[in-house]
């Protein structure tokens, strides 16, 4: 299954309130989404079969559209109880749901009045974001050369795809470099995140994580520091300069993709998973199959 092109695989895909079959479901060349971003998504892991944190995800759904100026046509009721329908279908105990809503084809105007508002469902089976050795000793970063932009700039709090342009040309970077991923500072130059994944260092037991002012408040990050603050840890949020990095121990990134994954290094400073990455691992890995 996993090694198939994802417009070629069998089975069914929830598309504006039906299930379709999953190779014919496309759109129209001629769509909004695509040619303007006016496109939002989340991404949600299924764990036993059960999707985690369903209703905070179609919620920030609902509202990353609203940020773009439309309304999804279903509550989030309908998109939950749609998620759980397409997943039962589909049979995915242990895996990934990409929810996505787009502007459609009746204007190519950059203002699309009325333009239908879309909204697909597609979930498959999935395991780790990086590969399972990796686990052990961290994965490496190097800087990202794009800045998180400010939030008049960018509608930074919004999961929108086309936020997503600089992430993908840093990523894609790293890897070239022979890296796993980019960490990017923010337009005032201090540490903000991965390029898909929020970021936390521990420095002398205390954990120190970016204020999400300018990105992705991630649902993975808000159940972490809750997790810490659980376990007794403290948790500072604050703007991080890049050289700070030297004065921790760990650091790990947090993502429904990347659940926590520890950090190796990040250019020249080096980190070493240890008591406190672990612990928020196995916590994080009961609570999602809770
Ligand atoms: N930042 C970016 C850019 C992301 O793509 C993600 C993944 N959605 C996150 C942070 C983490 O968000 P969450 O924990 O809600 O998945």
């Amino acid at each position: 299954m996993s090694n198939e092109p994802f417009d070629d695989r069998d089975g069914y895909i929830w598309y504006n309130g039906k299930l379709s079959v999953w190779r014919d479901t496309n759109v129209h060349i001629l769509n909004h989404g695509l040619h303007y971003a006016s496109c939002v998504f989340e991404g949600i892991r299924i764990y036993d079969g059960k999707p985690f944190k369903l209703n905070e995800h179609n919620e920030r759904l609902h509202n990353s559209a609203k940020i773009l100026n439309f309304d999804i046509p279903y509550s989030v009721d309908q998109l939950n109880e749609a998620t759980k329908l397409i997943v039962k279908e589909q049979g995915v105990e242990n895996g990934y749901i990409r929810p996505i809503a787009w502007l459609g084809s009746e204007h190519m105007k950059i203002y699309a009045a009325g333009n239908s508002v879309h909204v697909a469902i597609a979930t498959w089976e999935w395991a780790g974001y990086f590969p399972e050795e990796l686990y052990e000793k961290g994965i490496d970063l190097c800087w990202s050369d794009w800045k998180r932009p400010a939030p008049d700039t960018a509608p930074t709090n919004s999961k929108a795809a086309g936020l997503y342009m600089i992430c993908t040309i840093s990523k894609k970077q790293a890897q070239q470099g022979g890296f796993h991923d980019a960490m990017m500072l923010d337009y005032r130059g201090y540490v903000a995140e991965a390029t898909g994944a929020n970021f936390f260092m521990v420095a002398d037991g205390e954990i120190h994580t970016p204020i999400a002012d300018c990105f992705l408040d991630g649902i993975t990050r808000r159940t972490v520091i809750e997790i810490a603050k659980n376990n007794g840890i403290k948790v500072n949020e604050r703007h991080i300069k890049p050289e700070e990095l030297s004065t921790a121990q760990e650091a790990f990134l947090t993502g429904t993709a990347a659940e926590i994954t520890p950090i190796g290094s990040i250019a020249e400073h080096k980190f070493v998973p240890g008591e406190v990455t672990a612990l928020l691992r196995q916590e994080y890995s009961k609570l999602v199959r809770k």
